[in-house]
């Protein structure tokens, strides 16, 4: 019954992830939330974070942020990173996940989804089926309505580290090769 809440992997920061290695698995656009995931809540986008997205361009990625903050929120950070975005998504609500993909040019199988919640980020991709990674909130002061939420995700998680890890493994190795066949069959059909 958690298992929809699961992220495909659970990593520290955004700022220590490899991606050439997940270009090389065939990932080519990325969905960022805002708050907590690249900054602290509600802070601007600072020279580390400029920095990353031009790495992520030179890599060859296309990317967009995704926040359920607000327009006045959201366009400053976006513009300071040069990044298309969607204010008011409303994850995990489907549609803002796919209005995403159409501005990067992505198809599912080639996005990820990076984000600090549980029960928004991580839900909402995986209501698609989209590979998604949960990295740990940067701020440990929250808004009451979140602190209460991550109390909930404890349980997720607790559930989660308990699961058994060949099994584990063997979900993640069985989704990668689904996923790189159903790539690999949509190359056939363009070409
Ligand atoms: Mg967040």
């Amino acid at each position: 019954m958690f298992k929809k809440f699961y992220p495909k992997k659970i990593l520290r920061s955004v700022y220590s992830i490899n991606f050439k290695k997940y270009y090389k698995m065939g990932f080519r656009g990325i969905l960022f939330d805002i708050d907590n995931t690249l900054v602290p809540h509600g802070q601007k986008a600072d020279e580390r974070t400029v920095n990353f997205f031009k790495k992520l361009k030179n890599i060859g990625f296309k990317f967009c942020l995704i926040s359920n903050n607000k327009e006045e929120r959201v366009k400053p950070f976006a513009d300071a990173v040069d990044a298309p975005y969607i204010y008011d998504a409303h994850k995990p609500a489907a549609k803002s996940y796919n209005a995403a993909m159409e501005i990067m040019g992505t198809d599912i199988e080639e996005t990820i989804f990076i984000g600090d919640q549980v029960f928004t980020d991580v839900y909402g991709g995986n209501r698609i089926n989209m590979y998604t990674i949960l990295v740990r909130p940067m701020h440990p002061k929250e808004e009451i309505q979140i602190v209460l939420k991550r109390y909930l995700e404890r349980i997720v998680m607790w559930k989660y580290a308990r699961r058994d890890r060949k099994e584990l493994r063997q979900e993640n190795s069985q989704y990668n090769k689904r996923r790189l066949l159903a790539l690999k069959n949509k190359e056939g059909k363009n070409s």
